[in-house]
């Protein structure tokens, strides 16, 4: 019994809350709520809390926002200050 084939390694993907593509879990950004309701976004990936992922991208980013997607992701309103300061943190790793 048994048989010797090699499984393909799986990349992890998830969706990006902005455009609703499949992307690998590491090209994205991970924003998380933490238990305690602090709204941040999660470098390490492992962060306690809710998390939601989105393409390191100010135009996904934009039509979360627009569409307050973060507010469903997250079962709570997110405030705009919040929306605010997050919007100053992505689409900058590239330069
Ligand atoms: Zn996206």
């Amino acid at each position: 019994m048994g048989g010797g084939g090699v499984k393909p390694k799986k990349i992890p993907e998830r969706k990006c809350l902005g455009c609703g593509e499949m992307k690998a879990k590491s090209s994205l950004i991970r924003i998380v709520r933490s238990p305690e309701g602090c709204i941040f976004i999660d470098k390490t990936g492992k962060a306690n809390g809710r998390g939601a992922y989105l393409c390191d991208s100010i135009e996904c980013f934009a039509k979360c926002r627009k569409a307050k997607r973060f507010d469903k992701a997250f079962n709570t309103p997110v405030p705009n200050e919040v929306y605010s300061s997050l919007e100053g943190l992505i689409g900058k790793s590239n330069g």
